[in-house]
């Protein structure tokens, strides 16, 4: 099973809702789709999303790193080579990690159909059902708290509250939302880097006085700012998780090692793939620390690769933030993993499971 050509093209997907976070406002999923042709005419499918706040990744630069840099030095290679594959695409340039992220998922989905097994399956094996918490993007309060309370009525039993625009209102949001879903969720707060390290242990504190249980806090600080995720690990009560700190496998060693996060944001978009998704994992495992498996605004393709990598590393990956299909309007593939609201459950098929996806606009 060769490489044989590599096409690219764009999805664009509605979402239900504005995505808003402490850092952007975003109206719809709009992806790069990569489909690698193979000399056995099976097809393999990736996707990633232009995250340029956080990953630096356009549409343009994915396109011009897949065309220019990393398809010369793949094709033809057979795709049993799955490991050279891996370290040929991390290898071809420097960051461009959502490029290098789409095509690693395509070769992984052909490597497991392959082997005539789906992705988790080939992987190892886990669970073939997961449990996704769902996002509820910062906003007016009344505006957040009807979107928790929809939330559990559509049986959602964790939600991931955006804040990190104002650290006075975030705390009266995170009470409003408390009061208003009455223990009937657990809340995950993600303040997207939009807190200094004082303002983070003080509305942390301020919650925690509250009697407001927060199941974790995702990157109160600045990405780059590993003493000041340290110095609000040391002083609260609240696990801490790394998200725009934790790209890559050195840096999650220097944050367990410098004892900066509770818990490690894995995304593929971030780590370049799956590859380095899977090292992590292990990593994290070996020191007994745990993960989340998150995704950027993405739809079924990529999202479904990253469903599956949790499955089978559910040693260390034992939360799961897999909603970006969930805030699209409809599903952008044809077969694959079935998304259904918090319920993720995985294709029994070949690799990814994907027979087509829709309205692609091949660029
Ligand atoms: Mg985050």
């Amino acid at each position: 099973m060769k490489i044989k050509d590599i096409k690219i093209g764009v999805i664009k997907v509605p979402l239900t809702t504005p995505f808003k976070t402490a850092i952007r406002t975003v109206d719809s999923v709009e992806d790069l789709v990569i489909i690698i042709e193979t000399d056995t005419g099976h097809l393999g499918y990736g996707e990633a999303p232009p995250t340029s706040v956080i990953t630096g990744d356009t549409l343009a630069s994915m396109q011009d790193a897949i065309n220019n840099h990393i398809k010369p030095k793949i094709l033809g290679v057979d795709i049993e080579n799955l490991n050279f594959l891996c370290e040929t695409i991390q290898s071809s340039m420097v960051n461009n990690l959502s490029a290098k992220a789409s095509v690693e998922i395509a070769i992984y989905d052909l490597w497991a159909q392959m082997l005539n097994l789906p992705l988790y399956k080939a992987l190892g094996g886990g669970e073939s059902k997961l449990t996704t918490d769902l996002t509820i993007s910062v906003d007016y309060i009344d505006k957040m708290v009807s979107d928790a309370v929809i939330a559990i009525e559509q049986g959602y039993e964790t939600l991931k509250i955006k804040v990190g625009k104002d650290i006075g209102l975030d705390i009266e949001r995170v009470k409003a939302i408390h009061a208003a879903i009455d223990g009937k969720a657990l809340i995950r707060l993600d303040a997207n880097q939009g807190w200094t390290a004082k303002q983070s242990v003080h509305a942390i504190h301020t919650l925690e006085n509250a009697g407001i249980h927060l199941e974790l806090v995702e990157q109160p600080v600045k990405g780059r700012d590993i003493q000041g995720l340290k110095y609000v690990y040391d002083r609260v009560n609240t696990p801490i998780m790394a998200d725009e700190s934790s790209f890559d496998p050195r840096q999650v060693i220097e944050l367990i090692q410098n004892q900066a996060a509770d818990i490690i944001n894995i995304k593929l978009m971030k780590t370049g793939g799956i590859s380095r998704a899977i090292h992590i994992a292990d990593i994290a495992a070996n020191f007994g620390v745990e993960c989340m498996m998150g995704c950027m605004l993405e739809s079924s393709i990529s999202v479904s690769a990253a469903a599956h990598v949790a499955s089978a590393k559910s040693t260390s990956i034992q939360k799961i933030d897999l909603d970006g299909p969930m805030l699209c309007q409809y599903p952008s593939i044809e077969g694959g993993v079935i998304f259904d609201r918090s319920d993720i459950t995985l294709n029994n098929s070949p690799g990814l499971g994907i027979k087509s996806v829709k309205d692609l606009i091949l660029i």
